[in-house]
């Protein structure tokens, strides 16, 4: 407790001491708000943005400035990051909403779902132009691809993280609240389904991946950013190919549960006991997060199959980072009745798998949705 109350005070401390060096910088805000208007000229008047609070370090506070890996998350309320930008208020109007107060390691699927269905109030509000979610970086993977997936809107939907706390020295958390306002409230970003916005870069919500434990250039999309914010503009080079938001079959007011989907680490040695865990506390399918292009250990191939012959769907995925899984390459899907994964990482593919299982329990149909989006 004692160490808490040092630290709040210290982080007061510097949080004020970076509010001073936001007024600062706000001297520089007219040269940077007037192309993000000239991208924007049909807009007569600012966009009304919320931003939704959930915690992570863009609400972290170390004890120091030199604190840029070790800290404390998720402390900063929303209101106050809002405040310690200023510059936002030039390009948007701004209405903040604290959600959660939570590091993103703590989403499951009930706060997955809360938070999915508060977006999806807000987007039917006439008024409200987009929403951007402060998020810690370690999940906005899962939460962006739930949310692009499930949300039934063209309104922009932009998450956002930081991966130095606003105490730190080179702090990265206001320069990306500041560009995900500014895509929220670019109508070239409507209907690009929930993005992703940290680091100079906009990424798609289906693709993007947290890559480096502390690096503020952490975020990879396989395929590459969508565009770039700069200077206060948003620059799209690409769109995402697959289908999102209003274009797929899930609709997040209609979501009150997801099924246990459960993943399997593999290694030399992997444990066979991890199978039988997941069957046991009620998983309706496994992702297995295989070697390389999918690959099951010999002895690992029975207790799969066991699981299956009880009913639970196996989807063979791969622990490398990126490259899709070719069905019946590494193992004859077909006879074991398997999944394969596209080019889904693990973590991505139990969010979908989760949502596929509320449509059908036929592994064909399973495996087109798996193929599909
Ligand atoms: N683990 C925390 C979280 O994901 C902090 C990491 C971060 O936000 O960069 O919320």
């Amino acid at each position: 407790m004692k160490r808490f109350a040092r630290l709040t005070t210290l982080s007061t401390l510097l949080l004020a001491a970076s509010l001073t060096t936001g007024a600062a910088h706000a001297q520089l805000a007219p040269s940077a708000a007037t192309p993000a208007q000239a991208s924007a000229p049909a807009e007569a008047r600012k966009a009304n943005i919320v931003i939704i609070g959930t915690g992570g370090t863009i609400a972290g506070a170390g004890a120091a400035a030199t604190n840029t890996a070790a800290y404390q998350s998720a402390v900063v309320p929303v209101d106050k990051i809002i405040a310690s930008v200023p510059e936002i208020s030039k390009i948007a109007n701004v209405k903040g909403e604290q959600v959660f107060q939570i590091g993103s390691e703590s989403f499951n699927n009930e706060r997955l779902l809360k938070l999915g269905k508060r977006v999806s109030e807000l987007l039917k509000q006439p008024d409200v132009d987009g929403i951007v979610i402060t998020h810690g970086t370690d999940t906005i993977e899962e939460t962006s691809y739930f949310l692009n997936l499930t949300l039934k809107s063209d309104k922009p939907v932009v998450v956002v993280g930081s991966m130095r706390p606003g105490t730190a020295l080179g702090a990265d958390g206001a320069l990306n609240l500041y560009d995900a306002v500014l895509v929220a409230s670019s109508p070239e970003s409507r209907g690009k389904g929930t993005l992703a916005v940290l680091n100079d870069e906009i990424h798609t919500g289906r693709d993007v991946t947290k890559t480096n434990t502390f690096k503020t250039e952490t975020f990879r999309s396989p395929f590459g950013p969508l565009g770039y914010v700069v200077e206060g503009r948003t620059l799209y080079f690409r769109l995402p190919a697959r289908p999102h938001t209003t274009q797929t079959e899930w609709d997040i007011d209609k979501l009150d549960k997801l099924p246990e989907v459960a993943v399997v680490y593999a290694y030399g040695n992997v444990n066979p006991g991890a199978v039988d865990a997941a069957v046991k506390n009620g998983a309706k399918a496994i992702v297995y997060a295989a070697t390389g292009n999918g690959s099951v250990g010999d002895y690992m191939v029975e207790p799969l199959k066991a699981a299956r012959a009880k009913g639970v769907q196996i989807v063979r995925a791969s622990r490398t980072g990126s490259g899709v899984v070719i069905r019946n390459a590494e193992q004859p899907d077909d006879k074991y009745d398997w999944l394969v994964t596209d080019d889904q990482l693990p973590q991505k593919a139990r969010i979908l798998m989760a949502l596929a299982l509320t449509k059908t329990s036929d592994s064909k149909e399973l495996q087109k949705i798996l193929w599909k989006y």
